[in-house]
């Protein structure tokens, strides 16, 4: 199978058949054999029973719907782990995306040798609010992720070699950051194309303001993943035994003015009124914090399943 496409929705259903005929008259001119699977992730409108209509039509509509809403990341994943195509395209179902790029994006997977394709929504047809900070999380994101040439971490629309897909776990709310997770996996040849971008045509969007904080939030996490995920005693080590500097020399200092003081009857001192000294206290308590997170998370990850896993992408024998 040439390609499938990975569709995550929520509440969409007025979208739904404009979509689905969009993308079958796409896949039958340009003679991909295709699936599409629609991932509802547990919709309270009639979402559901239109793709049920919709797949009597037509064998390649396959459809997965989830008891609840877990989110985008969630959908994704579950799609992920059944898609067949060589090639995987992800789209929104809002008609946001146009299914026209999937030729293109098809053909810079397989001729050009991109991993991963991602979209860039370059003219959006989005509120200012939501535009601004975008240009700020995208930036943040690029020097963090270490990926220069994006533009666009969250567009919606994009294309993977199906191996990317089969590799990575997208859970929580880390698709806005699925080029970085293939980068960790070792899929570096990651691409952009511009793609057209549509104001949303029915319905309104599922994610509010706090997307911003909760996406910073997450990329703090996956780069400590990232970094330190399987030795965070390298970090929280660091932390502590800076901590533990500090203190040794407040409390250097403490000693020493105490010593010149009973040397020194003209020179007060009172312990309790040094700075030194509550200086000391604090980062000795601090720095013990440290070292003992450190080597808590090292237990825990020594009963990890992760802990010895990498990803082999040849062997001869
Ligand atoms: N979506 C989903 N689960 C959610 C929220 C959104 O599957 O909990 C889907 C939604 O139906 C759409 C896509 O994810 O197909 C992108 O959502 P939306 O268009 O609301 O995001 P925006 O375009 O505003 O970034
Ligand atoms: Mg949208």
């Amino acid at each position: 199978m040439d390609i499938t496409v990975v569709i995550p929705l929520y509440n969409e259903s007025e979208s739904l058949p404009e979509l689905t005929q969009w993308i079958e008259r796409v896949m039958e001119e340009n003679d991909f054999s295709y699936e599409i699977i629609f991932v509802d992730d547990g919709s309270t409108d009639d979402s559901y029973s239109v793709i049920r209509r919709l797949a009597k039509k037509n064998p390649n509509i396959k459809a997965i719907q989830f008891s609840r809403n877990y989110g985008k990341s969630p959908a994704l994943h579950t799609g992920f782990r059944i898609a067949g195509g060589d090639v995987v395209i992800t789209m929104d179902a809002d008609l946001q995306d146009s299914p026209d790029e999937i030729p293109e994006l098809y053909r810079m997977i397989t001729e050009e040798g991109y991993d991963l394709v991602s979209g860039w929504k370059k003219k959006r047809y989005d509120p200012l609010s939501k535009t601004i900070p975008t240009k700020l999380f995208n930036a943040t994101a690029r020097k963090v992720s270490g990926i220069k040439n994006l533009h666009d971490f969250n567009c919606g629309l994009k294309a993977y070699r199906k191996a990317v897909v089969k590799n990575i776990e997208v859970y929580g709310d880390m698709h806005r950051y699925i080029p970085y997770l293939a980068k960790n996996a070792g899929f570096s040849k990651i691409g952009e194309k511009e793609v057209r971008h549509q104001a949303r045509k029915y319905g309104h969007t599922k994610f509010g303001l706090d997307r911003f904080v909760n996406g910073y939030l997450d990329l703090g996490t996956l780069w400590f993943q990232t970094k330190f995920g399987v030795k965070p005693m390298h970090i929280f080590g660091l932390f502590g035994s800076i901590m533990f500097l500090i203190g040794f020399l407040a409390v250097l200092t403490v000693i020493i003015l105490k010593i010149v003081s009973i040397c020194n009857p003209e020179f007060h001192f009172y312990l309790t009124k040094s700075v030194y000294f509550y200086l000391s206290l604090a980062a000795m308590i601090m720095g013990l914090q440290f070292f003992l997170t450190g080597f808590v998370g090292e237990l825990i990850i020594r009963n990890s399943a992760e802990r010895n896993s990498y990803l082999i992408s040849d062997k001869i024998e």
